[in-house]
């Protein structure tokens, strides 16, 4: 499937439920999100047909994500369908890992190829905060389980913030020391619950770089630029839509939990793919891909996106 300006879209990310068990403060109000309606997100069988119509048209990586995907019901099912689904080669989750020490074993039985967990921060207390109610340990243990379970290797997304753990950027990398843990820093956008926040917070990627002058090139891998710490294990992985825009090699769509396909992460535009099915469903797809557009503007401007990060993740 490919877009009006050549990119071939064969990535999508489906956000299961909006709701969350964590509050993290670039990401979600203090007070949480009203709940949803059960009628009002996708059902188990509406997400097959989606994902069906969307592998019918090349799709073959899908990346489960929320809000937070493992407080959704019947959240193994949703992964045992969708990577049930002939021409699925990846089926990957993205999770703050707090649940992870109970569900890792039934992910990787229902097919999950690949788990990205997000850790901001390697200080308990900064994670409480940070997170308004999490517990670190929750989330260093879900790891560990993942691994034990089978999982051969694990992503860890980091936002990095000014002024909160933009010094932990050392001891961040060193978890690839001996494990195939793989961090990718990301850089914060201005959208939803940060949109506001002042310049100071947000940190670009090139300051990994000058912390960390020791880091050797290691190629590309989607939109992050890789590298390793000499004798290390796993990976630092530099994801930077603000300071060097990866749009021209960007991939992927986004399904939202009330599902709407959003052609770009920072445009207000979304297409309501409920109630289609068939032919239909797919013309609707291949509508909003080709109509995607080139790039984002969050150089000049805030996402243009009406929604907070918890209903598209990420
Ligand atoms: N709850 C899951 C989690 O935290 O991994 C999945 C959803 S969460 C919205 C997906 C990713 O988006 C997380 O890694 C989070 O750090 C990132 N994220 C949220 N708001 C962001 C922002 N304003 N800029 C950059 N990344 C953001
Ligand atoms: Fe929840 Fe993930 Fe947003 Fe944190 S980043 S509030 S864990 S959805």
């Amino acid at each position: 499937m490919k877009d009006s300006y050549g990119r071939t879209i064969d990535y999508l990310r489906l956000s299961v439920t909006d709701l969350c068990n964590l509050r993290c403060m670039y990401c979600m109000p203090e007070k949480g999100v009203h709940k949803k309606e059960h009628k009002d997100i996708l059902s188990v069988e509406e997400i097959e047909e989606i994902v069906s119509a969307a592998v019918d048209l090349g799709v073959t990586k899908v990346r489960v994500t929320g809000g937070e995907p493992l407080v959704r019901r019947g959240i193994v099912e949703i992964c045992r369908r969708i990577g049930a689904i002939p021409g699925v080669e990846k089926l990957c989750m993205t999770t703050n890992g707090v649940l992870l020490k109970k569900y890792a074993g039934e992910l990787f039985d229902a097919g999950v190829t690949r788990l990205n967990v997000s850790l901001d921060t390697l200080d308990p207390e900064k994670y409480t905060q940070l997170t308004r109610m999490g517990t670190l340990e929750d989330v260093l243990s879900g790891i560990d389980e993942a691994f034990r379970v089978g999982f051969d290797e694990i992503k860890i997304n980091t936002v990095l913030i000014g002024g909160v753990n933009d010094n932990e950027i050392r001891d961040i990398a060193a978890l690839t020391k001996d494990r195939a843990i793989h961090v990718r820093f990301i850089e914060l956008m201005p959208i939803g619950e940060c949109a506001d926040w002042g310049p100071e917070r947000f940190i670009s990627n090139e300051r990994v770089l000058e912390v960390l002058p020791g880091l050797e090139e290691a190629g590309v891998s989607g939109v992050a630029r890789i590298y390793r710490l000499p004798g290390h294990r796993g990976t630092v992985g530099l994801i930077s839509p603000i300071s060097s825009h990866f749009c021209p090699s960007c991939n992927r769509i986004r399904v939202t939990a009330d599902g709407r396909l959003k052609p770009c992460l920072h445009s207000a535009e979304e297409i309501n793919l409920r109630g289609l099915h068939g032919e239909e469903l797919r013309d609707a797809i291949s509508r909003a891909v080709y109509g995607k557009p080139r790039r984002h503007h969050l150089d000049e401007e805030k996402s243009k996106s009406a929604r907070n990060m918890n209903e598209i993740g990420g």
